[in-house]
């Protein structure tokens, strides 16, 4: 066998079947494709291979194709039971926010335009009033996500200055975001106050220098510690800058504008709270308990906020108009007073244990397989650690539970279950309504295979 038994690329592209290629995936891609499979057959014959025929290589290059451009980013159904599942992609967007997104997505839009005076206008303006109403402060900034925000807030107060930090707060979230690493890039100086379990409010007054340029509290997101542990509250902190001038940045990761105790929970400490108790800069995320897009949102004391505004750093990690719109909507849900119905995570977090076991129940009929039993729902995306909802679990007792869970994965759309007790567990609580039919066809298809 030689390499002159293989076809010429011109012959390959005027086959017949690559004309389908062609059409579907244009010809400078499908050039590329056939290149690469006569390449491959070459080194294939050079090793003592057979070469391939004409189809095999038409069939190969169509593989390769399909390859290159498959996306990777798809929707899947959450079956999980953890609500704001980071690697899930956090918080799903309201009906409305969905349309909002989509509307400035389409087309061009009022970003940075003055519809009145037809004039260059601020993408600020369009979530900052909302903040401000709903968070009772003096003014508010979004931008990309919250590790940017509490970037740029210690780039722009604390650059070449000290920041206080409680040792039980030198935090990892998760993602590689650690205080200590994200204050070196902010070129602030990490000043550690107190011990791992126990920090007071004596070791704060006694940390300030000249060089103190601000206090920063971070919320515990994803850990607790237990037992001989204080540290100082948000008020005393607020206290102690206040005495000595300087700012307090509360960082509370989550942030949540309803209380989630009123649904069984642990308090996550709310946006409104931190106003209230005198925060000058509050910094949270937009898409964990706030349920909208990735965004990171400052709300705080005017000048602080217009002094980060201004800093060419803000410019670099500004909101994109998707995003605006989508937390614009959202935020609209909780000035109207509907979000525990129009939210997703709040609805999921809301939903009631007979809705929950009804549904699973309903599911465990229209299958004829599984058992319906007990379990545990979590919020995740760092808050409320340890903290779990009482659900109700469709349970499948398979031969190869982690084989069966592979395959759920392999679904159209994926199914993400959990596996436990060596039972394949899917949770009615964030599986979206709307998904229930394709849940159960893919069910039903890994069940039958
Ligand atoms: C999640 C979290 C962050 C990071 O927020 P992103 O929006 O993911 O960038 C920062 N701090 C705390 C305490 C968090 O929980």
């Amino acid at each position: 066998m030689s390499l002159r038994d293989l076809p010429s690329v011109d012959r390959l592209l005027s086959a017949s079947e690559t004309e389908e290629l062609i059409a579907s995936y244009g010809r400078p891609l499908t050039l590329q494709a056939l290149r690469e499979s006569l390449e491959s057959a070459r080194l294939g014959i050079q090793q003592g291979q057979d070469p391939p025929d004409e189809a095999d290589l038409i069939s190969g290059t169509r593989a390769t194709l399909q390859g290159w451009l498959i996306p990777s980013l798809l929707p899947v159904i959450n079956g999980t039971g953890v609500i704001i599942h980071t690697n899930l992609g956090r918080a799903p967007l309201s009906g409305p926010a969905r349309r909002a997104v989509s509307e400035v997505a389409a087309g061009y839009s009022t970003l940075e335009y003055d519809l009145p005076r037809g004039v260059r206008g601020s993408r600020d303006v369009h979530v900052e009033h909302l903040l401000v109403r709903l968070a009772g402060a003096e003014s508010a900034l979004v931008v990309n996500n919250n590790a940017a925000a509490i970037l740029l807030a210690l780039t722009v107060l604390a650059h070449e200055k000290e920041v206080l930090v409680s040792r039980t707060q030198l935090i990892e979230i998760g993602g590689g975001f650690r205080i200590p690493q994200i204050m070196e890039q902010s070129g602030a100086t990490l000043r550690e106050v107190g011990t791992t379990n126990r920090t007071h409010l004596r070791d704060f007054e006694e940390a300030v220098t000249d060089n103190t340029a601000l206090i920063l509290r971070v919320h515990h997101s994803n850990f607790k510690i237990v037992g001989f542990a204080t540290e100082p509250s948000l008020e005393e902190l607020i206290g102690v800058g206040r005495k000595h001038g300087l700012p307090v940045l509360d960082d509370l990761g989550s942030g949540s504008f309803l209380d989630t105790a009123q649904f069984g929970l642990g308090h996550e400490p709310m946006v409104q709270e931190s106003v209230r108790a005198g925060g000058r800069l509050i910094t949270f995320s937009g898409d964990k308990l706030v349920g909208g897009p990735q965004a990171g949102i400052l709300v705080g004391e005017k000048a602080l906020i217009d002094q980060i505004r201004q800093h060419p750093m803000a410019r670099a990690v500004r909101a994109d108009k998707m995003c605006l719109a989508g937390l614009a909507a959202t935020l609209s849900h909780y000035l109207m007073d509907e979000a525990t119905d129009a939210i997703p995570v709040w609805r999921m977090i809301a939903a009631s244990e007979d809705q929950l076991r009804r549904r699973a129940e309903e599911w465990r009929q229209q299958l004829g397989a599984g058992e319906v039993m007990p379990g545990r729902s979590t919020v995740g995306g760092g808050s409320l650690p340890e903290e779990t909802l009482p659900t109700s679990l469709l349970a499948l007792d398979v031969p190869h539970p982690n084989a069966f869970a592979g395959r759920l994965r392999k679904a159209d759309p994926p199914i993400i279950s959990r596996v436990e007790n060596d039972r394949v567990m899917i949770d009615p609580r964030t599986v979206l309504p709307d998904q229930e039919g394709r849940l159960l066809s893919g069910l039903r298809a890994a069940l039958d295979e």
